[in-house]
């Protein structure tokens, strides 16, 4: 089953912001899942690194089945050979699940994996496939999977740690993927991962994405609920929904 209505609404109304959970307080998870779906949330991310493909090592299936929620389960792995562990992601009830080509020779197969997931959630919602790429990699990587694909990321800092600043190529890197994806002729969503912050946030939602990672801008300090208020104001501010 396609992601295919999800995605075209999300491309529609976008951008849409898909906020990190990792640095909630992951001992009060639904409390924190819960503070989201009040703030208007609609998508919540989950960074998922395996200290080899990335030096960071968070959380795996695990906490992406823990998260009972309404918000869509953004799950982007950040691991060596996903085609071996996309399946697990979609038993924990995952709605989008971002591979990185660079982690695996067979990019491609993990995607066909994924295009034969049923959604956990919900049968008919479909499984929204991405591909993710770092601030390294080459945008043209993005071209032969583009058939494969609902959704292309964009890492705007290198994975692994926080607290890094946007790296500025990352405007131009965005404006090739358009490109691309829209030569491909298909509906494929335009996402962004990594240095948004309160101060860049407006800017960044004014680069024609259509998904946007934001997480230590919620979630440090303590004053997430005005956090989440402010990033998803700017986001519907730049979509004309506010
Ligand atoms: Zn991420």
């Amino acid at each position: 089953m396609a992601a295919s209505e999800l995605v075209a609404r999300l491309r529609r109304d976008g951008p849409h912001l898909s906020i990190g959970i990792l640095t909630a307080d992951l001992m009060l998870l639904g409390a924190e899942l819960a503070l989201l779906e009040h703030a208007g949330a609609e998508i919540v991310h989950t960074d998922v690194m395996d200290g080899v493909f990335c030096p960071g090592l968070t959380l795996g299936a695990p906490i992406v089945k823990a998260q009972r929620t309404t918000l869509l389960k953004d799950a982007h792995l950040m691991v060596m050979a996903p085609e071996d562990k996309v399946e697990a992601f979609v038993a924990a009830g995952a709605d989008i699940i971002a591979i990185h080509p660079e982690g695996t020779r067979h990019p491609h197969r993990a995607l066909q994996v994924l295009a034969k997931a049923v959604n956990a959630n919900d049968p008919e919602r479909g499984i929204i496939r991405g591909i993710s790429i770092n601030p390294g990699t080459p945008v043209e990587v993005i071209t032969p999977l583009l058939d494969e694909v609902e959704f292309v990321q964009i890492l705007a800092v290198n994975p692994g740690w926080g607290g890094q600043a946007f790296i500025a190529s990352t405007e131009t890197r965005l404006a090739h993927a358009r490109e691309l994806i829209a030569a491909s002729g298909r509906e494929i969503l335009l996402g962004v991962d990594g240095g948004v912050t309160r101060a860049n946030i407006a800017q960044i939602a004014g680069l024609g994405v259509d998904l946007i990672v934001t997480g230590s801008a919620v979630f440090d300090g303590k004053a997430a609920a005005e956090n989440a208020a402010f990033m998803l104001d700017a986001v519907r501010t730049a979509a004309g929904r506010a």
